[in-house]
């Protein structure tokens, strides 16, 4: 028997995210209800998903769930926001009954891990494609930017970089990881963790943040180009994973850290006043990472440089100083 439009929303979509008592109305009209927090400001973000353009055909629908709403919860972490609501449109060339299960059963684990309620959406017939839209809030006047950085705050990142972009690679190679590195790197792309906790807290210390999704440099640059001025990076302070290292070596390290994408770490600006606050509350990474602690705890942040006042990015390697081209990812340039 095919599954019914409806019939698939009840049973896939109903009660697949976390319960809030501010939905006043959720699945079943025409729109759902919800009461926003007092004193508190929205932020809307909303991200596709295509096959064949941001997840490659035959990736697990575990994965296609989690990615789809982790991109947008990355979205609201690099704004300081705390995520309430989320809806889906969904366009799938059949309704595959397994495929919607493990579909809802990642994106349902990630909903409820951040107390995000599935609201509403839209199924339809086509190519696969998934769109997530999520609401949060911020209390009022305190969102993070990514204009108020200024020449002098030290430029720094959460977690590792490059990790999802090697991933990726050895997701297209396919076949089985050849070992615990490769299996985790694979990971690092397929389940992407968004940095909320340490979003919310950035409120009160980064004058600018932005998420790393392009890749670094060229994220590095949008936040820059917003702020109205440059940075210099310090390629030996890139944070490695041992896994990443381990796999490419440092050199190839750090040219997948720097121009590799997928990895929705947050790159901030941190005026130097706020540094000893910020370790107080968040103890900064030294040296190298552990590969167990990246999918579920919050990471630790780096520095990696600086803000400057003449435009443009600069890469410091040792004593050597050269201005690089922002090469980040485009739709319709690459
Ligand atoms: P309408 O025709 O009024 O847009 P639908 O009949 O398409 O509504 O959807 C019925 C209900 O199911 C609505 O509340 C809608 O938000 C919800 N819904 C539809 N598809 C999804 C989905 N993929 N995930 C979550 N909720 C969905
Ligand atoms: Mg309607």
């Amino acid at each position: 028997m095919p599954l019914g439009e409806f019939e698939l929303i009840r049973r896939f979509f109903a009660d697949c995210g976390a319960e809030r008592g501010d939905v006043r109305l959720g699945i079943g009209d025409d729109g759902a209800l919800l009461a926003p927090p007092p004193g508190e400001t929205l932020v809307a973000v909303v991200d596709t998903l295509v096959e064949g353009t941001h997840f490659l055909p035959g990736t697990p629908a575990a994965s296609v769930g989690h990615r789809a709403l982790a991109v947008n919860l990355s979205d609201i972490a690099a704004m300081g926001g705390r995520p309430l609501w989320a809806t889906l449109a969904l366009t799938l060339p059949v309704a595959e009954p397994g495929w919607l299960g493990e579909f809802a059963r990642g994106f349902g684990a990630l909903a409820r891990r951040h107390a995000v309620a599935l609201v509403g959406g839209d199924t339809t017939r086509g190519p696969l494609g998934v769109t997530v839209q999520v609401l949060g809030c911020v209390p009022e006047g305190s969102a993070l930017r990514r204009g108020g950085g200024r020449p002098g705050d030290l430029l720094c990142v959460t977690g590792t970089l490059g990790d999802a972009a090697r991933g990726l690679d050895l997701e297209r190679a396919g076949g089985e990881p050849a070992n615990a590195a490769e299996a985790w790197l694979r990971e690092r792309f397929l389940f992407p963790t968004p940095r909320l906790a340490l979003g919310t807290t950035l409120r009160e210390h980064a004058s600018a943040c932005i998420d790393v999704s392009d890749g670094l440099l060229g994220d590095a640059a949008k936040l820059c180009e917003a702020s109205g001025c440059g940075a210099e990076i310090d390629l030996r302070r890139l944070p490695l994973s041992a896994a990443l290292r381990a796999r490419q070596g440092v050199a190839e390290a750090q040219r997948y850290a720097l121009e590799g994408g997928d990895d929705y770490e947050l790159l901030f600006a941190l005026p130097p006043g706020q540094l000893v606050a910020l370790e107080r509350r968040w103890p900064a990474r030294s040296g190298v990472q552990a590969q167990s602690t990246a999918r579920t705890v919050e990471p630790s942040w780096t520095v990696i440089g600086q803000l400057c006042a003449a435009d443009g990015l600069k890469l410091r390697d040792g004593e050597t100083v050269n201005q690089v081209a922002a090469r980040g990812f485009d739709h319709f340039v690459n």
